[in-house]
């Protein structure tokens, strides 16, 4: 019981179930890219349940599903989304988006009548695993991107956003934007991805927001020369370089772990043969924190180590920024109130950091918005192995419905 709502955790987990067999495969882990023949049927499952509903179902101009139920002139938003990272585990976005579905069940059927209409969102392409960028749906519906640069986006096989969106059915109008009709409050329950509530044994994580990012563009210039002929000594490599400073740069950043974390994730080597003393290497550094100041640290540090390392190995060091993405709050009434849930069900919780990024991070541009954290075993995701206890996926929904009922009451 939620605030007086009854819970039935064995349809839930069912529906739960029902969703996660959609593109499931044992072996490789889930098959349901964005748009692809599963993600359509998962899709088209859930519009048929909200209709069951009695849902008013609309597509937005990103192909976003949003369903409505009751009536009101503020909106109390719930919403995640069913596609997934290639080989992905079956708990990532979907978790959010069927336990959505199933606070609007129990409220239609428990007949109480909310003074906000509640809806339900299904984000299209929030993994950006087809197409990049990520949290497109969220991004294009909130104003953060515009069409034209969505629908031309390609994935691997030349295949348009704008053509698989129009051949899925979903193709909705700009006036379903959410940007035209803001929620007063959106809420995402999602699995949290990282090991921090599984390792500390805490029942529900609340993020206060999600960590600033920033990349950058980086490259070691040396000389390329014969692998056989050129001793070690008057080398130039640009890969000695490069490695004396990812290990450098790992060094800082284990040493500010609660702080900053850094990742070195790509990497070109030319000419790139056995035979050849490597002449040139350039990669990305991208770097996340909640405190943009130690970005902006991490930033003249990396430049330091850089051109320490090319005084020394005789090299050409060069860095610029090429992507930064601000912090996101979340909204401090929604995260108290989440608060307030999480002790009146006597469960653990602590506030925390998201290190990953969801389609709240839009939708926290034009609502209120929170989320709600529970527990990886082993802090696995975006893998097959991601898992989540059941116990611990009702509790999620215990804090959602009970969140909805109360900034509904506020
Ligand atoms: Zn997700």
């Amino acid at each position: 019981m939620v605030e007086g709502l009854k819970i039935d955790p064995d349809r839930f987990l069912k529906t739960f179930d029902l969703f996660s067999s959609i593109g499931w495969d044992s072996e490789k882990g889930m098959q349901r890219l964005s748009l692809d023949e599963n993600d359509v049927r998962a899709r088209r499952l859930l519009v048929e349940m909200l209709g069951s509903l009695g849902a008013s179902i609309k597509y937005d101009e990103a192909g976003n599903i949003i369903a409505e139920i009751g009536e009101g002139r503020d909106t109390i938003a719930i919403g995640s989304h069913l596609d997934a990272v290639p080989g992905g585990g079956k708990y990532d976005g979907a978790l959010g988006v069927v336990a959505g579905l199933e606070v609007l069940r129990i409220v239609r059927e428990s007949g109480i009548r909310l003074k906000h209409k509640l809806a339900l969102i299904d984000f299209t392409n929030e993994e950006g695993s087809r197409w990049t960028p990520s949290l497109m749906g969220s991004g294009l519906s909130t104003g953060v991107y515009d069409p034209g640069y969505i629908y031309s986006r390609k994935d691997r096989d030349g295949v348009s956003f704008g053509e698989a969106l129009e051949r899925s059915g979903f193709k909705g109008e700009r006036t379903n934007n959410l940007a035209n009709n803001p929620p007063k409050y959106y809420l995402e329950l999602h699995i949290e991805q990282g090991p921090e509530l599984d390792t500390e044994g805490i029942k529900i994580g609340i993020p206060m927001g999600i960590v600033a990012i920033t990349v950058w563009e980086a490259s070691f210039k040396g000389e390329s020369n014969h692998a056989g002929t050129t001793p070690m000594s008057v080398r130039r490599d640009a890969l000695a370089g490069f490695a004396k400073f990812a290990i450098g740069v790992r060094e800082h950043a284990l040493k500010n772990q609660g702080l900053i974390r850094i990742t070195i994730g790509k990497i070109n080597i030319h000419p790139g043969v056995h035979n050849v003393v490597p002449g040139f290497a350039s990669f990305t550094v991208e770097a996340r924190s909640p405190d943009p100041k130690a970005i902006e640290r991490a930033e003249k540090l990396l430049k330091i180590i850089g051109e320490t390392i090319a005084e020394e190995e005789g090299l050409e060091f060069e860095i610029k920024r090429s992507f930064t993405l601000d912090r996101t709050y979340f909204n401090e009434e929604v995260v108290s109130t989440i608060e307030t849930v999480c002790r009146d069900l006597g469960l653990s919780y602590k506030r925390m950091w998201s290190w990953a990024g969801h389609d709240a991070q839009n939708m926290a541009r034009i609502s209120k918005t929170g989320m709600i954290f529970v527990p990886s075993v082993g802090g696995k995701s975006h893998s097959k192995d991601e898992y989540t206890k059941d116990e611990d996926l009702v509790n999620g929904l215990k804090v959602l419905l009970g969140t909805v009922i109360r900034l509904d009451r506020m």
